[in-house]
């Protein structure tokens, strides 16, 4: 109930401003004037390999001054008021609509989805709010994009969502994380794997109900739902959490998504990012370690090596994970890459029966808390 009521007084809130908004561009047009509105612009990371700049602040890192003067500016204003419109009607109705449904309202004056992407952003910028205030959601089809199993246990508005019955069986993740509630787990840690492939191959070797885990799969980059939903399991569950992504660029640069945020959500770092996640593999290393042969190893293209040294210039790397950085520049000096399945070459069970339970459990003795318990287990 205190979610439904903090929730009508943001709505509220953001009404009486979407009208102050409103009310001051009309003011300045009867007065005959220009209105000139001010958009702050942010940043979660720069190219400073020092990692000595101001990116790790969540503050203000420019400003975007948008007039009538210019003709791009009078569009992206118009498209700006259009879809502040359709925010209005969506919380004075208590309704929900993705952002494909407001595409849909007006096609011929959007164009492309991006433009309206990246009105929804400016709004939530210049409303001091995230985008799910808005009662924005994401398009309708990644509503199926989060996968979940394990021990959990959760409710979302009047649906229960009982993982424990069945910890090795996949559910899809509902769409309203606010509304997600009484969540109980006896987990000990949360798996994140990037792709859907290694998930249901986990799921077939029951790997939750073997190792008492959590397992995740945002399919690729996950979108804003399943960062959201990840952050309230740890905030929840004080869990620790690890991710698997391939040895290459993609998969590293799905893994700082979820670390660090997406440029693109920036104005929301501190919402977005999960700075309590663990990469557990695969490194460039574990080629030689799990005897991955040369013929599962892919040359990295060009492409592969322009994307790694752009994400090796991002300033956060250097200042809060050195250590992902030096394995960084391991995989561009390699010159090659490969894909979590690759450790199947020798047994289809390696990965949930070895490489997942030794990479835990050394993880697990690096943290000397945990590792006094298992001592203790010991004795
Ligand atoms: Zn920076």
């Amino acid at each position: 109930m205190d979610g439904k009521h903090s929730s009508s007084r943001s709505s509220h809130l953001l009404l009486q401003k979407i009208r102050g908004f409103t009310r001051s561009i009309i003011e300045d047009l009867s007065h005959g004037l220009s209105p000139v509105i001010y958009i702050n612009r942010f940043r979660n990371y720069c190219t400073d390999v020092s990692g000595n700049c101001y990116c790790s602040h969540d503050s203000v890192k420019g400003v975007e001054i948008l007039t009538l003067q210019r003709e791009c500016h009078a569009r992206r204003l118009d498209i700006l008021l259009r879809v502040l419109l359709i925010v209005q009607q969506l919380l004075q109705e208590n309704r929900h609509g993705s952002k494909r449904d407001i595409y849909y309202m007006h096609p011929s004056v959007f164009r492309e989805q991006s433009v309206v992407d990246r009105a929804i952003n400016d709004i939530c910028v210049l409303l001091k709010c995230s985008r799910h205030n808005l009662n924005v959601v994401c398009n309708a089809l990644i509503f199926l994009f989060l996968l979940v199993m394990g021990w959990l246990r959760f409710s979302e508005v009047d649906r229960i969502f009982n993982c424990i019955n069945q910890p090795d069986t996949a559910h899809s993740i509902p769409v309203l994380v606010e509304e997600v509630k009484d969540i109980i787990s006896v987990a000990d840690y949360i798996l994140v794997v990037e792709k859907e492939s290694v998930f249901q191959r986990l799921a077939n070797d029951c790997f939750c109900k073997k190792n008492h885990c959590i397992v995740i799969t945002g399919r690729g980059y996950p979108d804003i739902p399943t960062r959201r939903f990840l952050r309230l399991l740890i905030e929840q569950l004080h869990l620790p959490t690890y991710c698997l992504v391939d040895c290459d660029p993609y998969g590293f640069d799905i893994l700082t998504t979820y670390r660090f945020g997406s440029m693109q959500m920036a104005y929301d770092a501190k919402i977005m990012k999960l700075p309590e996640i663990k990469w557990l593999g695969v490194f460039p290393s574990d080629t030689e370690k799990y005897n991955v042969p040369q013929q599962c190893l892919l040359p990295m293209t060009t492409e592969d090596k322009i994307k790694t040294e752009a994400i090796l210039n991002r300033c956060y790397l250097q200042r809060e994970e050195p250590q992902w950085r030096l394995e960084l520049q391991l995989l561009l000096q390699s010159g090659v890459k490969f894909e979590i399945e690759a450790l199947s070459v020798h047994s289809l069970t390696l990965l949930s029966k070895q490489y997942l339970p030794s990479k835990i459990q050394g993880m697990l003795s690096e943290s000397p808390l945990q590792m006094r318990e298992l001592c203790d287990e010991d004795d």
